[in-house]
């Protein structure tokens, strides 16, 4: 509850609407104690006062009757009226969806014909055949309004309970002998409350204004009883020679309706489960960066080179420190690997580049990204931009979710490519036919055509790799590309990519948590463990004289064909987390090497030439590893 509120005072608009409206319901509820005039007696010597006479703050009305007075007491019944029908309606409307949508079958056919039936009649002549059956009087309008509500929440509610009704923990309640009126009651009006809540938080505003309508038109609150569509009604002759009769009260409904309307969007927007971690607001354009000390100066090591990288992520008083200081470079035509353990920073440090981290809570503390020579944290949002996509390129884990479902894969294609250049209709086609054929996608002439859904698995991160190579970057990220395939379409993807590589001179960061695809594809490999970089090398030479434990752990969990009974070691424990990193060594806990001074304190990088470990106690001490 408390963090509701507190996710709902951020949102501005719906705090003001929400103090407004307070104060609004606060004078309503003591109305009757305040020393006010009486609403209802006349006084014909005093009409259409102006506001700021004496004894009528606000002026009085056609009948001298003081317009403050009649605004509070109206505003009280405008107020009681519109939040009874509110409630009336949701209550009547959801018990209908949760019936029709739980039992569904023939109880819902009917009960939702009813409903289409009551909705098939424009609104406001639906309410006023109501008043009309039942004559006029405020509790009748009160009645029309709700009954014209109820289809909109028979048939809100009733779609979120049909999703609900066939989740597994309503099967479980059904298997453990519940009675159908306890799983409504226990299993599933829980999980439709918060629906029902925003539903009437969107609409009390509007059932206002409709009771106000009735008013308006005389068919609701009676004279002398003033509520605000009534006193706007009898205003309505004055409307010219004194507006402010007309004027008061229109302002109370715009107040009320306005405040009511924002505070609702807030509490739909706190309450959608959706929205709740990433609070309010969308993530910006760019990771935000905020850097303490200057960019380390560049060392000139290839096309692209990440110094001293620092990415925390800031939730409430906690600081993830995803990436604490990693430092790689890879030259033109080359493959790099980056490998470790699931939450070791791998997707932290290669969103970092482009500044593609979700901000908040991404920032970016420290350290710099150099493409040929230039720093790209806190590069201006336009520049990033132009070069997503041109210069840098990524391959995603899982094609599924990164093509947009509903769009042909060739006019995808094509939308990268016009992401940077304007390209003509015909030119786009040949473009994609070209780009997909060089993916080796058979029959790219037809293939263009398909959906996301109408290709297998390989085919469609075949697709996300032409993607990747429309607008001919320098350097391609793939971040597990190949871990949601299976391993012989794996193996085509890799070999694909190398091709490409090689006939394209591209650079290739490929992240991977295994060791058998570093070893087919990579040149070199900077193994992260816990946000920072371990040990880093030629790939053959740490694959032949792993330095760091952990580098020799993962490599045994990689399986041999071939190669005999062999000890499959998984790595016991977990990788620490990264809000509570351990001083010293971040992998001591679970090192079987383990010595009491590598818990002491920060252990450095050693480098020895290409080779570079961060253990104070390598299984092969640099100066006897392969090079
Ligand atoms: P991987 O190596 O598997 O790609 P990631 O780079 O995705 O790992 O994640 C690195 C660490 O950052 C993880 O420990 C994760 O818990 C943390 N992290 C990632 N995104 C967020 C986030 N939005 N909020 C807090 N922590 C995050
Ligand atoms: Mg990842």
């Amino acid at each position: 509850m408390i963090a509701f509120l507190r996710l709902l005072a951020r949102n501005r608009l719906a705090l003001g609407g929400g103090i407004v409206l307070s104060a609004v319901v606060a004078l309503a509820i003591v109305t009757p104690l305040l020393p006010l005039a009486d609403p209802d007696v006349t006084n014909t010597a005093d009409r259409f006062l102006r506001p700021f006479s004496d004894g009528a703050p606000l002026g009085t009305d056609h009948l001298g009757r003081d317009l403050l007075s009649r605004l509070m007491w109206g505003t009280r019944l405008s107020l009681a009226v519109g939040f009874a029908a509110a409630i009336l309606a949701a209550t009547i409307g959801a018990a209908i969806g949760i019936v029709a949508g739980y039992y569904g079958g023939r109880i819902d056919n009917v009960v939702m014909r009813g409903v289409d039936m009551l909705m098939a009649f424009p609104y406001i002549l639906l309410a006023l055949a109501i008043v009309a059956a039942l004559g006029p009087g405020l509790f009748n309008a009160l009645i029309a309004v709700a009954a014209v509500n109820v289809p909109f929440f028979a048939r809100n509610i009733r779609g979120i309970t049909v999703g609900i009704a066939n989740k597994e923990f309503v099967d479980a309640a059904r298997l453990a002998g519940l009675s159908n009126a306890r799983i409504i009651l226990t299993e599933i009006l829980p999980n439709v409350v918060p629906v029902i809540v925003i539903a009437m938080s969107t609409t009390i505003g509007w059932m206002i204004l409709e009771t106000a309508g009735l008013s308006f038109l005389g068919l609701g609150s009676q004279p002398p009883q003033a509520d605000l569509g009534s006193m706007l009604g009898e205003a309505r002759s004055a409307l010219i020679t004194n507006p402010h009769t007309s004027i008061v009260p229109g302002l109370m409904i715009l107040i009320i309706v306005m405040s009511i309307n924002l505070l609702g969007d807030g509490v739909r927007d706190a309450l959608d489960p959706r929205l709740k971690s990433g609070a309010l607001s969308r993530p910006m354009a760019a990771t935000m960066v905020s850097r303490s000390g200057p960019a380390p100066a560049p060392q000139g090591r290839g096309l692209l080179e990440v110094q001293d990288l620092h990415t925390e992520f800031h939730v409430k008083h906690r600081t993830y420190r995803a990436v604490g200081g990693v430092s790689l470079h890879v030259e033109t035509g080359e493959c790099l690997g980056i490998i470790g353990e699931s939450g070791s920073g791998k997707s932290v440090t290669a969103l970092s580049i482009m500044g593609l981290v979700a901000s908040p809570p991404g920032v970016i503390t420290g350290g710099a990204v150099r493409y040929a020579g230039e720093d790209l944290i806190g590069a201006p949002y336009r520049r990033l931009r132009d070069m997503r996509g041109r210069n840098v390129a990524y391959i995603f884990q899982d094609p599924q979710a990164t093509l947009h479902p509903l769009y042909r894969v060739g006019d995808q294609v094509v939308e990268a490519i016009r992401a940077h250049r304007p390209i003509g209709r015909n030119e786009g086609r040949a473009k994609a036919v070209e780009l997909l054929a060089a993916v080796r996608i058979p029959n790219p002439e037809q293939r263009i055509h398909d959906f996301p859904h109408e290709m297998s698995g390989g085919m469609r991160q075949r697709v996300g790799i032409a993607m990747a190579l429309a607008n001919d970057p320098d350097i391609i990220i793939a971040d597990e590309p190949t871990t949601a395939l299976d391993v012989t379409v794996q193996a085509q993807i890799l070999s694909l990519l190398d091709d490409l590589r090689r006939s394209r001179g591209l650079a290739i960061v490929f992240i991977t948590h295994d060791f058998g695809v570093v070893a087919q594809l990579c040149d070199r490999v900077a193994v992260m463990y816990a946000g920072r970089v371990v040990e880093e090398g030629a790939t053959a030479a740490i694959l032949d004289t792993p330095a760091h434990p952990y580098t020799a752990r993962l490599m045994a969990c990689v399986p041999e064909l071939g190669g005999g009974k062999r000890r499959l070691e998984a790595i016991p424990g977990l990788p620490p987390p990264v809000d509570r990193l351990p001083e010293g060594c971040a992998f001591a806990d679970r090192c079987d090497r383990v010595r009491p001074d590598c818990r002491a304190g920060d252990i450095p990088l050693d480098r020895v030439g290409a080779r570079a470990v961060r253990c104070l106690h390598p299984v092969t001490p640099l100066s006897e590893a392969a090079e």
